[in-house]
């Protein structure tokens, strides 16, 4: 109750409506599920609150500046809202520039699909007894029905056994509960179906409880149907919550299709589209190989900024037991040499976790884990510290910008190829194989080498910025691919001696102490 009269004050304060600006109350705190709105359930102009609305107000706003700086899901939401010929969410434009644009496949794969969680249908049934109170139409059966819904909807969740998991459709079929919750959880949402469109006219409130009730049971019907060769089925398991989704393999014709839809000009930018001078892999997933590309070099002197470490003596198989050991053991002398300052990332959480393990008792310098904060507070403490060593997955391999000398070494355990049992990639290895292709030069090499690139761009942010790379997977000197994933990192100086990491630290400490002296010596010139 605390935390929800902190939000209607600041609610009163604020001028843009912004979560973020309430540090007070924590990002996943569940009152908030009771103060915002979702695509679900907002009113739109029927809405009490329309004229004051802070989402509301941002859009008219967006509808009057000459420049709108979106993320890519209020991209594909605006696109989806347009083509259900729903709203639009933002102005119409003739320039758009994506940048971070390798995420786009994938971002266009989620909301070019369909999808349910357990979430909108707990929400959906609270919101649908809420309505029905509000105009009148409650009745004690409407209320058991809404009661079992929710129950059915956390009952599914639980069926479906720890979180994290990512199940093909027919893994999730074969848990033992699942088929059962699934069927049950079909009755209740069809129970609540037919008296909230029979009442949809009394209120917008119950006719958008009405629509959600419907898509709900369209996509579970969908689920149901066999699996087309164009898409996956598939459940998301987290914590309190699993979402059932049914993803295309290809956004390719879907994203082709807007552009076609849309004429004007399209551009597309990152650190990483490329592998190598080859854009073939981002212009296919993106269905347009017939686009423009241009490379540019990097502003940074990678062959004196940075030195790449290949440590030898490791398991050639990462997925031996004894891996993530040799990687710290490895790891070690070079987190000495360099004072920690060091981002260690690992491509699964298993492996994360053995680190930490490995290495509490064995480093004097402060050990930041992913997980124990947000990604914000670690990054500011590790940035404070000065010599912290954080263990990082998935997480920390983009989108992290720590410059200057906190930041010296990265170590990357393995090459990240992803886990190849995941149903998404399962299916579309499938379909390239079906087709005649090569799943793993036309999809996984060319996704880990681009993955790989983002991690390793964490080292070097600045002109001034110095440090070492150090890739722990053997496979990039003993494999012949692991050429072609070498020809595709920044130009550094290649080395397997450790020898050579301490003496990079040397010349770096006298470099730094001559910079340091420097700047003693030109202070007092410039002070007059
Ligand atoms: S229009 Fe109303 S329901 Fe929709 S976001 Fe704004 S305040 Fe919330």
């Amino acid at each position: 109750v605390s935390q929800l009269h902190r939000i209607e004050r600041f609610a009163a304060m604020t001028t843009t409506g912004d979560r973020a600006d309430l540090a007070d109350v924590p990002e996943d705190a569940p009152v908030w599920a009771h103060a915002t709105s979702t695509r679900d359930n907002c009113l739109g102009q029927e809405c009490p609150d329309y004229r004051d609305c802070f989402v509301m107000r941002a859009r008219r706003n967006a509808l009057a500046a000459d420049l709108v700086v979106v993320n890519h899901h209020l991209f594909f939401a605006d696109v989806v809202l347009r083509d259900e010929g729903i709203a639009e969410l933002l102005p119409a434009c003739n320039t758009l520039v994506f940048d971070e644009a390798h995420q786009l496949p994938e971002t266009a794969r989620m909301f070019f699909g369909e999808s349910v969680s357990t979430t909108q249908l707990t929400e959906l049934a609270r919101d649908a007894r809420l309505e029905l109170r509000a105009a009148g139409g409650a009745s004690p059966e409407l209320d058991r029905v809404a009661t079992r819904l929710d129950k059915a909807a956390r009952d599914l969740r639980l069926a479906l056994g720890e979180p994290g998991a990512r199940l093909a459709w027919t893994q999730a079929l074969r848990l033992p509960d699942f088929p059962g919750a699934l069927e049950k959880l079909q009755t209740c949402l069809k129970e609540l179906e037919r008296p909230l469109a029979e009442q949809a006219e009394r209120s917008e409130g119950l006719a958008s409880c009405a629509r959600r009730a419907g898509g709900a049971v369209a996509v579970l019907a969908r689920m149901g149907e066999s699996e087309g060769q164009a898409e996956v089925r598939w459940v998301e398991v987290y914590g309190h919550a699993a979402q059932l989704h049914v993803t295309p393999l290809s956004s390719a014709e879907l994203f082709r299709r807007q552009m076609m839809d849309h004429p004007r000009a399209w551009i597309f930018t990152s650190a990483t589209l490329a592998v190598g001078e080859d854009f073939k892999h981002f212009t296919r997933e993106l269905g347009v190989p017939e686009a423009e590309t241009r490379r540019w070099a990097s502003p940074f002197d990678f062959a004196h900024q940075a030195l790449l470490y290949v440590p030898k003596g490791l398991p050639l198989d990462p997925n031996d037991p004894a891996f993530t050991q040799a990687v710290i053991e490895a790891a070690l002398p070079v987190l000495e040499a360099s004072g920690g300052r060091a981002f260690l990332l690992f491509t699964t959480l298993r492996a994360l976790r053995r680190a930490h393990e490995l290495l509490r008792s064995r480093i004097g310098f402060p050990l930041l884990v992913q997980g124990t904060g947000s990604r914000s507070e670690l990054l500011s403490r590790f940035r404070t510290l000065g010599n912290a060593v954080l263990l990082g997955s998935q997480s920390f391999w983009e989108g992290v910008d720590v410059r200057g000398e906190a930041l010296s070494v990265v170590v990357i355990d393995k090459l990240p190829f992803a886990p190849p049992d995941d149903p998404v990639l399962a299916a579309r290895i499938e379909s390239i194989r079906a087709q005649g292709g090569n799943p793993f030069t036309e999809l996984q090499l060319p996704q880990a080498v681009l993955q790989l690139k983002q991690g390793a761009g964490r080292l070097i942010r600045d002109e001034t910025d110095r440090g070492i790379l150090m890739l722990c997977d053997p496979r990039l000197v003993a494999r012949p691919y692991g050429r072609r994933i070498l020809r595709s990192l920044p130009p550094m100086k290649l080395t397997r001696r450790l020898a050579d990491v301490e003496g990079f630290f040397r010349d770096y400490q006298s470099g730094s102490q001559i910079r340091h002296q420097g700047a003693l010596l030109r202070r007092p010139s410039g002070v007059r």
